[in-house]
């Protein structure tokens, strides 16, 4: 990517680790000044401050919950008032709180819906209003093959995925004439903190089920949301593009 987000805000939340980190550092990559949600704050922070003034930009960390409505409220406005606009909105925080359904406790089964699903509906409606105003802006709502295909062991999750695929589809249809764009990244098996605990032999099977024998990797993830950020998708809204090696097929 090159300069091509020069000039824009964006604001990503989870950019501390995993995909939300590669996807802070793409958007760097693109120039764009980037404000990220986490409770922890990125290795790279200062590695990421030093890179970012280089290329004449910035990268703020903001730390907050998402789970706390009015924490993550104030993140967005604080953003805005500093900033005067958010350009790209990366919705990429999530959980898992895995067990098969017969034993789910209603806390797990709350923990995710609220960190995946609801926070995302709360920082879309803090930061679309001013996207509105500006008559443009870029939503990209990070979902999962799981919310597309299902998972046994994983049915809060599978819901809180599903539930930001039809929350993003009406968002795009309630905000396209004004020139808003919502689009959904549903990444499948990608190297993370999240991934990392499986053991090898379900992890080889996993890999075993892919068409391109790989996981993936943040950085496949996050080149695909750069696109979305940009101009150059301009086109695009209202789609859910998976990132999966073909997985789904
Ligand atoms: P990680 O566990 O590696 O990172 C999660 C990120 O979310 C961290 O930055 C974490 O920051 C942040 N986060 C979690 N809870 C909160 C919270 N309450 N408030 C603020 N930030 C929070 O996850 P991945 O990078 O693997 O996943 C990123 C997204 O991609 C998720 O939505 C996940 O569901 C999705 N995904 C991942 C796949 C994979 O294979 N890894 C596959 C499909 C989808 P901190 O802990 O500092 O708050």
């Amino acid at each position: 990517m090159g300069a091509e987000l020069s000039g824009k805000v964006a604001l990503v939340t989870g950019g501390s680790r995993g995909i939300g980190a590669a996807v802070v550092e793409t958007l760097l990559r693109g120039a764009a000044t980037v404000h990220y949600l986490s409770r922890s704050p990125a290795d790279k922070q200062a590695e990421w401050e030093r890179r970012a003034a280089d290329a004449g930009a910035a990268v703020h960390w903001r730390q907050t919950d998402i789970t706390d409505e009015d924490a993550a409220a104030a993140a967005v406005d604080a953003v805005l008032e500093e900033q005067g606009r958010i350009d790209v909105l990366v919705n990429n925080a999530g959980i898992t709180r895995d067990g098969l359904v017969m034993r789910m406790k209603r806390a797990d089964w709350d923990a995710v819906l609220t960190a995946n699903l609801t926070a995302t509906f709360v920082v879309c409606r803090q930061a679309v209003r001013a996207m509105v105003r500006a008559r443009g802006g870029s939503i990209i709502n990070v979902s999962s093959v799981t919310g597309l295909r299902g998972n046994p062991g994983q049915t809060n999750y599978a819901a809180s995925k599903a539930g930001i695929i039809g929350f993003s589809k009406s968002l795009a249809k309630e905000v396209a004439g004004r020139g808003v764009r919502v689009n959904v990244v549903a990444p499948g098996y990608i190297d993370t903190d999240m991934t990392r605990s499986m053991n090898e032999a379900i992890r080889q099977a996993v890999i075993d089920m892919i068409p391109l024998k790989r996981t993936g990797t943040v950085a496949d993830v996050a080149e695909l949301i750069g696109f979305l950020a940009g101009d150059r998708s301009s086109y695009i809204t209202g789609q859910v593009i998976q990132v999966d090696g073909g997985l789904a097929i």
